[in-house]
């Protein structure tokens, strides 16, 4: 008889956001000037036992040099929903975009689930490229880099379960090493997209974010994400808005920071 493994809890923590309009987010036209912010997210996926937190935001130097609108640290917002950014062991960071993995230092005992493919990107010859670097932060790079050196980053190559019920897989695209999270829940499979789709939209018109390094790749990770999860309703896109508005708050005291995912949506328009 097979067991199901221990379910886990996942939420998403909104830390800032950026105003946008529709044309902005598509890579093929989408012509309505209306507008279409952007949230920054960081995600944690509560285990009987253990905690992971998913990506590690960006700081309030990164969000004033890039004209971002930054709330609150991500570990401030971790706290709300009781995890305690300096105790977690375990992140997993999707990709090395500076509104991934900044804020190193305030998880001091992480070590780090990143793809092989992601640092070799990171730190190879397309940075030379200065679009494709953009997206870059030289200094969360550099902290990866350490991190490394000492023994906090433990790579995956494609595919890894890394506990029962919680796995990564490599989908490429957006950047080269990109990667989602499956993860078993009380309602079934979940997968925390990221930047495989940033927003909703963009995975159900096969209608890209801009920012692309192999289109293939970013449209096959839209396939990947929809064979990993049980339906479009267990997608959790990497920036949009409707995450909000679609599952409900933690708590009273989070209406608007952080919501519950592993809920029932309150609604799916
Ligand atoms: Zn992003």
């Amino acid at each position: 008889m097979s067991t199901s493994p221990e379910p886990y809890e996942i939420y998403a923590v909104k830390y800032a956001y950026r105003d946008a309009v529709r044309a902005q987010n598509f890579i093929f036209s989408d012509a309505h000037d209306v507008p279409m912010p952007l949230d920054y997210y960081v995600w944690a996926i509560v285990g009987k036992s253990k905690t992971y937190v998913v990506d590690t935001g960006f700081d309030e130097a990164e969000a004033a040099a890039r004209k971002r609108d930054h709330i609150r640290s991500p570990a401030e917002g971790l706290r709300l929903i009781g995890v305690e950014a300096e105790n977690v062991e375990e992140i997993i960071l999707t990709h090395m975009h500076y509104d991934h993995c900044g804020n190193m230092k305030q998880f001091p005992k992480a070590k780090f689930y990143l793809q092989d493919r992601e640092m070799a990107f990171a730190t190879g010859r397309f940075m030379r490229e200065k679009f494709i670097r953009h997206s870059f932060a030289v200094d969360y790079v550099t902290d990866l880099v350490r991190a490394l050196y000492d023994d906090r980053v433990d790579f995956v190559d494609g595919v890894r379960e890394i506990a029962p019920g919680l796995s990564l897989h490599h989908v490429g695209g957006h950047t080269d090493g990109l990667q989602v999270v499956r993860v078993w829940t009380r309602r079934g499979w979940m997968v925390i997209a990221s930047d495989a789709t940033h927003f909703y939209d963009n995975m159900n018109r096969t209608n890209p974010f801009p920012i692309v390094f192999n289109m293939g790749h970013v449209m096959e990770g839209y396939r990947t994400v929809q064979a990993l999860a049980d339906s479009p309703q267990h997608v959790i896109a990497g920036h949009d808005p409707l995450v909000m508005a679609r599952f409900p708050a933690v708590s009273k005291e989070t209406e608007g920071i952080a919501v519950r995912l592993d809920a029932d949506p309150l609604h799916w328009e």
